[in-house]
């Protein structure tokens, strides 16, 4: 007799349902921004990675146009076949030059930067050492590499140091990989210490700079510049997607692994280039971040004030540290984040639960623009406070 091998399919969402822990979408309409029509209802967006405000922008929509018009909608073939174009270049070149670093590499997203890197710089017989916070594209490209993977506890530089006294001789190359701001959290990475702890174990360092890139440091630039540290001995990637307001990612880096990884990064060789649209709003979107920085200090002023009233009004949240525009509460449960969440949204409030498995703890997760309002602010806390 045939079984449906299909059948445990059924099984698993059941599972999946049971534990609080199905997802779904939830269509929005219109431009993005601080406010959003959410299934056809207006909600004030505490939900999006756009912090600058930038995805609606009506210089990144022209820019946008201008480039579709002249080169067209698609791309047409990987860049080292009939995709790359000037502006590409332009954007890597533009990139580098925020970041200061010798070059830089653009790919069609950030997770597929994080992928194509990693498993192209380190192999079977090297060692990574990664955050037990990272995002999943690190986490995966950590696996596709082949490479033995040791976790550490969350930014618990001791625990690194011992794992990498004991283990770093026994590899080849070794790599530690980390986000510089952990995405579903907001706290940083200890960036100066792991910096000396890579010199003296002589490990390569990654930095995922997606949630970074255009809100920390003095010019936007990200962690490294946060800290006042120098990115030559790193690897940084990153994403255009987040305040860039665009689509893709990059690797930013020395001339040597730029070239390397132009050779062997097999999601960059083998994927379509990003559109001529993609790519001209990511290179409007740099301008804006080099030239305005009062949509920086904006947000800065938004994140002050949301943490102040909170700490004032509300301190029986339980916030989690945070050093961004990220501001998480932990719930007691995946049903307990997942009615908040509800709550909040019948009050005219978009902010997300998360749930595991993404996270270990449920939580509400808020992430602060350029663009509101004090009256979104406080209407954020009215919604809380009646919760
Ligand atoms: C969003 C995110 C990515 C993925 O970037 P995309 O361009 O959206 O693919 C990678 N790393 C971190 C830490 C992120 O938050």
């Amino acid at each position: 007799m045939s079984t449906n091998p299909y059948a445990w399919i059924e099984e698993s969402l059941a599972t999946i349902h049971r534990a609080d822990w199905y997802r779904s979408v939830q269509t929005i309409h219109g431009l993005p921004g601080a406010t959003i029509l959410l299934e056809g209802r207006e909600v004030i967006n505490f939900a999006s990675n756009d912090y600058l405000g930038l995805a609606g922008d009506e210089r990144l929509i022209a820019a946008a146009t201008i480039a579709t018009q002249e080169l067209g909608t698609g791309s047409t073939g990987s860049r080292l076949l009939s995709g790359h174009r000037k502006l590409h270049r332009d954007l890597e070149r533009a990139i580098a030059s925020l970041k200061q670093t010798e070059d830089a590499l653009v790919f069609s997203s950030g997770y597929l930067a994080n992928l194509g890197t990693i498993s192209a710089i380190v192999g079977k017989r090297d060692l990574i050492l990664s955050d037990q916070y990272n995002h999943s594209s690190l986490k995966n490209g950590a696996i596709l590499s082949g490479a033995e993977i040791l976790e550490y506890p969350h930014c618990d530089v001791e625990a690194l140091r011992t794992k990498l006294s004991q283990q770093r001789q026994n590899y080849r190359r070794c790599l530690i990989i980390t986000d510089s701001v952990f995405s579903m959290d907001g706290d940083l990475c200890p960036l100066p210490a792991l910096l000396e702890i890579a010199d003296e174990f002589s490990c390569m360092l990654l930095i995922d700079e997606a949630h970074a890139t255009g809100v920390l440091g003095k010019t936007g630039t990200g962690c490294v510049e946060h800290f006042e540290c120098r990115g030559s001995q790193l690897i940084q990637i990153g994403t255009l997607s987040k305040a860039l307001g665009s689509l893709g990612g990059y690797v930013a880096g020395s001339t040597a692994i730029i070239d390397f990884l132009r050779n062997r990064a097999p999601t960059w060789i083998y994927t379509t280039a990003l559109s001529p649209a993609d790519v001209a709003a990511a290179l409007t979107a740099i301008k804006i971040v080099q030239q305005e920085p009062q949509r920086r200090i904006q947000l800065w002023q938004n994140v002050a004030q949301l943490k102040q009233v909170i700490q004032q009004q509300l301190p029986n949240l339980k916030l989690l540290p945070s050093s961004s525009p990220i501001l998480c509460f932990e719930l007691s449960s995946a049903a307990d984040a997942l009615n908040t969440g509800q709550q909040l949204k019948s009050a005219g409030i978009f902010a997300p639960a998360i749930r595991p498995p993404t996270v270990p703890t449920s939580r509400i997760r808020i992430s602060i623009m350029a663009t509101h309002k004090l009256t979104h602010i406080d209407k954020l806390l009215e919604a809380l406070s009646s919760i």
